[in-house]
């Protein structure tokens, strides 16, 4: 096995986790090389907010058209990096042109107030924050690239973009791809660099004005604390352990059948993966027997292929990390996965867990969920809100009452009932509790990206 590692000095293996074979040597980053791209981003800012909103808007329109341009050449590339099946890959790409896409429109949107007051006029701007720093993970290089990305652009803001060490490819191209499509020098940077190297100066140095984080909650709380040292606007989208409930009155088929995918798409490496099935406790067998097959028809399989649903973990650190969290926990049903390289883990669920064991509790960040039974509307309700997360989470039942009860009962930012989405790029995103801060995606995104400024003009005596 290929293991990613610093084999030439200051460069980063970048390992293909269906192969297990490098694909490329990514130079990282040091201190210096932040500091200076961080003041050529500091440079670019002036001129870059000076441009009429709706210049900057066509210019996000010609980016977008770019990736829309390369969707396959930037999917078969986290094929690749990410082992994400190619289906899934496409949507991603697609996504970045859609957030873009709708961004496009903010400049020339990004409204004050006029608020009545005596002796004059009283107006409120909106303005940028200066050099925006987003860290970006592994599981979605792309997508939560361009959730950052779009709207701190759009507000006036310039951006340096420090990818995940594990997954520098599509980030590479898409700063690329924003130059070829007329974005100035400086506006968005893109910085592979190891997290406590690159990321770390973001929050310490300060002309980054705010840290846009996307990771583990432990680095993410210690993220916060440094943008304290300088008051830095942050925003956090950390970890989930989501709940998906399901009710005696629910279409048990479809709840049955569409629960898999819900945690094991993207290999469960997903923050908003329902890694938590809650049934109640009078349907509790009869969904057990209808998901058994459902999890044996997930197709685990090469994810280059056209029809493959789930794809290798990100990394053999990562499997270990899945399989300790699996180790004293017992297996219910398994699906299966393909012989040869690669960092496979099968689907797993888990049922009749101790109630100590952390995989109740922690985010695993794998294909792995696990399956508890439940009484009633508070039970449930007690149960999903049970640990430090508060991100996503699905309702399923056919009680319209009981859907608006529970859905303002759940805490947590994200919530769909009979059905699991939870990303929409024109809805907001972002976790109650310990699953972040501030809000991504839709309207409420350039509020994290802009500080409101008051201005009174006196009208004087007439
Ligand atoms: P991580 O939090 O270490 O890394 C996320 C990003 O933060 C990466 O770009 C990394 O380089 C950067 N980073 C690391 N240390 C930093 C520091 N001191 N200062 C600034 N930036 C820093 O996550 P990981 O180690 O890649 O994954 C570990 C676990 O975190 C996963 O198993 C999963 O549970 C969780 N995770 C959650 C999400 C999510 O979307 N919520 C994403 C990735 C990982």
């Amino acid at each position: 096995m290929t293991a990613a590692s610093d084999v030439v000095p200051g460069t980063y293996d970048v390992v293909d986790p269906t192969s297990e074979q490098v694909i490329r040597a990514v130079p990282m980053a040091d201190v210096e090389q932040t500091d200076a791209a961080v003041a050529a981003a500091k440079a670019a800012y002036g001129p870059w907010r000076a441009v009429a909103p709706a210049d900057r808007g066509r210019l996000l329109r010609r980016f977008a058209e770019q990736v829309d341009t390369h969707l396959e050449e930037l999917a078969q590339l986290e094929v690749a990096n990410s082992g994400h099946p190619i289906g899934s890959a496409r949507w991603e790409a697609g996504n970045v042109r859609d957030v873009l896409t709708y961004y496009s429109a903010a400049p020339e949107r990004l409204f004050g107030r006029q608020i009545p007051v005596a002796g004059g006029l009283d107006v409120t701007f909106r303005e940028p924050l200066g050099v925006v720093g987003l860290i970006v993970p592994w599981n979605f290089p792309m997508p939560i690239a361009g959730w950052g990305f779009a709207p701190a652009l759009a507000a006036g803001n310039v951006v340096v973009l420090k990818p995940a060490e594990l997954t520098p490819l599509t980030a590479l191209r898409l700063g690329e791809l924003a130059r070829e499509a007329g974005l100035p020098e400086g506006v968005l940077t893109v910085l592979p660099g190891a997290g406590p190297v690159v990321g770390r100066r973001f929050v310490t140095h300060p002309d980054v004005r705010k840290v846009v984080f996307t990771g583990s909650t432990a680095v993410g709380k210690a993220v916060m604390a440094g943008c304290a040292d300088q008051v830095k606007r942050v925003t956090l989208e950390l970890g989930g352990k989501s709940a998906n409930v399901v009710f005696a009155d629910a279409d048990l088929e479809l709840a049955a059948s569409s629960a898999p995918l819900a945690v094991f798409d993207n290999a469960g490496q997903d923050c908003c993966a329902r890694s938590r099935i809650l049934v109640q406790r009078s349907v509790y067998d009869r969904f057990l027997e209808l998901l058994g097959p459902a999890v044996a028809a997930v197709r685990v399989e090469d994810p280059s292929l056209e029809s493959s649903q789930m794809g290798p973990l990100i990394s053999a650190r990562q499997r270990d990390r899945v399989a300790a969290y699996v180790a004293d926990a017992p297996v219910a049903f398994r699906g299966a996965v393909p012989d040869g390289p690669g960092f496979w883990y099968p689907p797993t669920v888990l049922l009749d867990v101790d109630p100590a064991n952390p995989v109740l509790t922690e985010e695993v960040f794998g294909p792995v969920v696990v399956v508890q039974a439940f009484d009633d509307e508070d039970d449930a309700v007690r149960q999903a809100n049970e640990g430090p997360y508060g991100l996503s989470g699905s309702i399923w039942t056919r009680d319209l009452g009981r859907a608006l009860r529970v859905s303002r009962g759940i805490e947590a930012g994200n919530l769909s009932v009979n059905s699991h989405s939870s990303v929409r790029y024109s809805t907001p995103f972002g976790g109650f509790k310990q699953s972040g801060l501030g809000r991504e995606l839709g309207p409420d995104a350039l509020d994290g990206f802009t500080e409101v400024k008051n201005v009174f003009y006196a009208t004087g005596v007439s």
